[in-house]
């Protein structure tokens, strides 16, 4: 079993770090929030007081953290990762990024004589404590074949996506299309209570019928309905307004860049932007739902 580094033990990183320990890893987090750290120790993690404590012997190092910055920042810091890691261990990132944050990680930690994979995930916070995450892996050929002996504990499917980057594009692309399924489970939701529907009779048809997506699966914005929904504990983020927002900008922008119209994405991004002005920035992205509740109600 493997020794592991693990920075940022949130919504994510805790769940994911219980699921490591389980499996017979030892894991060393590091989180500069100590609720956070309280609840990873109840799960067996094993909680340091600095990235280089937890770094020491460990064969990977994983990072999940809330925006580009800190990636930054926990990687270059003189107290960072860089600074700190053997070249023996293998850096993985599975927080969500922009493209050219993720090329930075790959090329600073390629001078540095470092392995770097770029890891993002999708499941959700449900998927992170049912081990069933999907992981999409990129990066050169010998480090994300590494990459897999340590993700595996914690994921459902392992994807080898490519080179350096291919990991994160696929996550901007993946997420951009999940923001959209959830216009289309606000609307719906709001429609079939409108229209008198049964909201339990109406989520099995949609759950067996061509209305299928996952946030219809997971995040149904009507509480009762589904148990994984934060629709259920007064919209408390699973997934926050404010992470969406920012996964959304960046797809936006990546389209932006490609010279991709995207009318959809931009509807969800601008939504994002209502909620986080309204202050509702830590509730749930499933909250989208209230664009479609009909005025008064
Ligand atoms: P989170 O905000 O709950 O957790 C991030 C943790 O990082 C926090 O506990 C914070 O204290 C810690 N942190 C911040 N700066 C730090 C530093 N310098 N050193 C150490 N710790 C630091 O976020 P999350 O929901 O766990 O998401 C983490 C990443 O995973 C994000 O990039 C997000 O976009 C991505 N992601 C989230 C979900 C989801 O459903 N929540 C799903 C897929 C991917």
């Amino acid at each position: 079993m493997s020794q592991i580094a693990w920075i940022g033990l949130g919504h994510m990183g805790a769940p994911m770090t219980a699921n490591l320990v389980a499996a017979g890893h030892t894991v060393r987090g590091y989180d500069l929030s100590p609720a956070a750290c309280e609840t990873a120790a109840a799960h067996g993690v094993q909680i340091v007081s600095s990235i280089a404590k937890a770094l020491d012997g460990a064969d990977a190092c994983f990072t999940s953290l809330p925006m580009p910055a800190h990636v930054h920042e926990v990687y270059s810091d003189e107290e960072g990762i860089w600074a700190h890691a053997d070249t023996a261990t293998l850096l993985l990132d599975t927080s969500t990024v922009d493209i050219a944050t993720s090329r930075w990680c790959h090329e600073e930690s390629a001078a540095r004589g470092f392995s770097f994979v770029d890891s993002p995930i999708s499941g959700g916070t449900a998927g992170a404590e049912a081990h069933s995450l999907t992981f999409m892996l990129g990066g050169e050929k010998d480090a994300t074949a590494r990459a897999h002996a340590f993700v595996s504990a914690m994921a459902g499917h392992v994807i080898d996506c490519g080179g350096p980057t291919s990991g994160i594009g696929s996550k901007l692309v993946n997420n951009m299309m999940l923001f959209i399924d959830m216009l289309a489970v606000a609307e719906g939701s709001q429609l079939a209570e409108q229209l008198g529907l049964d909201q339990e009779v109406f989520y099995q048809v949609a759950d067996s019928s061509s209305g299928q997506s996952w946030p219809q699966r997971t995040w149904w914005p009507v509480p009762g309905v589904v148990p994984t929904a934060a629709a259920n504990r007064n919209f408390d983020a699973t997934f926050s307004v404010n992470l969406a927002r920012k996964d959304c900008s960046l797809a936006v922008a990546a389209g932006e860049d490609a010279g991709v119209p995207m009318p959809a994405a931009s509807l969800a991004l601008a939504q994002l932007d209502e909620l986080i002005a309204r202050g509702l920035g830590d509730k749930d992205t499933s909250l989208m739902t209230l664009f479609a509740v009909p005025e008064g109600k």
